[in-house]
């Protein structure tokens, strides 16, 4: 039959009323079915589909690669394995925007956060837990799941029919990639980030820089302006040269670096191939006066851009970095009006499948042009075990909530997983797009709270209480009818 991977599920558990496969002379690649998801990996996204879509009253087949086909940083056949660091960040939910999804995930019955409070390991204020206690946790509960089977396969190609979620995370196989190119266009699918460093607008001293695109360019004054400059003397570059070369990096994993190119190259590299190359590249002074200075010329300059349509982030242009967090925060802050410089995200480069979300997808997470196929986790374009399973949660309920003959409309940009949808299909710049972690800068600033490090406090105090209400007013669109 199609189906060749090893299902297993356990054996007393009632059959599928609904499933049928057909297979009539020459068998289609695809079965044909009612009323089941499919969920393609069974990492952190697609556990938590699976476990939101099941709990809901839907037939759910996990399609997981492993371990028949490994990856070069997953270890197990584990559901939900952490490929690294074993932490789920902070989980203040009221002060922090990662610990804010870690509330949204709980209050929705989320399995990823249940399997983590299960196994947590005291960690300080950040959740961490015992990574093969909790996937096998994450893998048993859904085994058991009287509506859930999974299927141990590589799925190689994208379905002409069903209802499908594609989570198969930053190290998609060659050959799901390849085909998910061929129906979205060789530029809409990345295999590598390159993410620059963002910043918080509040944080940045607009006493030193300024708001300017080079030569002025552009036709209306928001585009005359589109860039924001922090300038240097001949001392602050060298100074910020050395302690650029000088700074800790982090090194590729083994077998990550195939396909590495050089149009994004780290700023640290550029360095090492001639100390004057950043000032012929991301850091040229040329096209730009300094309104506070007119009279001196800049010996170089850093710019920015907006990165977000609320205006409350901006990337540092060309600054994607292999440099460790610590001395990526202190080498950044040497440039003039980034002293005090907050990061909604650090810079880095790392093997990442991602779509051009931005474009490619709807605001319910279905791909434009098949929209019987949702994606969800990292692949979207989010960053981070807590981000790609709430995205594995949201698109597991809307999925499910279509099966049932109903809709449900996207959760409010005030929560934190509706933030993240917004930006992802819509917030960012699709010609620009790279993957974003959870951050306070993607919220709808709360009107008449103060800005930068003075005040935060009561402001993330104020974006978590205006979360938390919209979340519960969102559930209870998809009340969860199992027990
Ligand atoms: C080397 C590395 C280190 C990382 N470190 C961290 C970290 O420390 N902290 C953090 O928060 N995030 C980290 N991440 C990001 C992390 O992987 C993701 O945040 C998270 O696991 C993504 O969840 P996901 O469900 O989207 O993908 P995954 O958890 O990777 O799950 C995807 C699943 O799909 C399966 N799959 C892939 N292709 C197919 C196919 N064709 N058919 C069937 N199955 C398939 C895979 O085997 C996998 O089980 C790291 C990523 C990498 C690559």
């Amino acid at each position: 039959m199609v189906f060749s991977g090893d299902r297993r599920r356990f054996p007393a558990l009632p059959a599928f009323p609904t499933y049928q496969l057909r297979c009539a002379g020459t068998c289609p690649t695809w079965p044909v079915m009612t009323a089941v998801l499919h969920i393609v990996g069974g990492g952190m996204a697609g556990s938590e589909a699976a476990w939101q879509a099941a709990q809901m009253g839907v037939d759910v087949i996990i399609h997981e690669m492993r371990p028949k086909v490994g990856t070069f940083a997953h270890k197990t056949g584990n559901l939900a394995e952490m490929v690294c660091s074993n932490s789920f960040r902070s989980d203040d939910s009221e002060q922090n925007a990662v610990g804010l999804l870690h509330w949204e995930m709980r209050a929705a019955g989320g399995l990823i956060m249940s399997a983590a409070d299960a196994h947590r390991l005291p960690a300080g204020g950040a959740l961490a837990v015992d990574r093969d206690i909790f996937a096998q946790s994450v893998t048993a509960r859904l085994m058991a799941h009287p509506r859930v089977t999974v299927s141990y396969e590589e799925i190689t190609t994208l379905p002409e029919a069903g209802s499908w979620i594609v989570a198969t995370g930053p190290l998609t196989s060659a050959g799901l990639g390849a085909a998910i190119q061929a129906e979205t266009g060789r530029e809409a699918l990345a295999f590598f980030d390159a993410i620059a460093p963002i910043v918080y607008f509040d944080s940045i001293d607009m006493s030193k820089a300024w708001m300017q695109s080079r030569y002025d360019k552009g036709e209306t004054e928001q585009e005359r302006t589109a860039y924001l400059n922090c300038p240097m003397d001949k001392a602050q570059y060298e100074a910020f040269i050395d302690a650029l070369l000088a700074a800790e990096k982090t090194e590729f994993h083994d077998g990550e670096t195939a396909g590495y190119f050089d149009g994004c190259l780290p700023i640290e590299v550029m360095a090492e191939r001639g100390r004057e190359t950043p000032r012929h590249g991301p850091m040229k002074p040329v096209g730009l006066t300094n309104p506070h200075q007119p009279e001196i010329k800049a010996h170089a300059v850093v710019q920015l851009r907006r990165d977000n349509a609320l205006g409350t982030l901006y990337n540092i242009v060309g600054f994607q970095t292999k440099m460790k967090y610590g001395a990526q925060t202190e080498v950044l802050r040497m440039i003039p009006g980034l002293e005090d410089a907050i990061f909604a995200r650090l810079g880095g480069i790392h093997r990442n499948t991602f779509l051009n979300s931005p474009r490619l997808l709807d605001d319910r997470m279905r791909l434009k042009s098949r929209p019987n196929i949702r994606f969800a986790g990292q692949i979207t374009g989010v960053e981070g075990y807590v981000e790609s399973a709430a995205m594995g949660l949201l698109a597991g309920r809307m999925v499910a909530a279509e099966l049932l003959g109903q809709s449900i409309a996207p959760p409010s940009p005030m929560t934190a997983t509706g933030a993240l949808i917004t930006h992802i299909t819509g917030g960012a710049d699709a010609k620009t797009f790279q993957p974003m972690n959870v951050n306070f800068g993607l919220f709808p600033p709360v009107e008449g709270m103060k800005g930068g490090r003075r005040g935060r406090k009561d402001r993330y105090k104020a974006y978590t209480d205006r979360a938390k209400e919209h979340w519960h007013a969102w559930l209870g669109q998809t009340a969860l009818d199992a027990a």
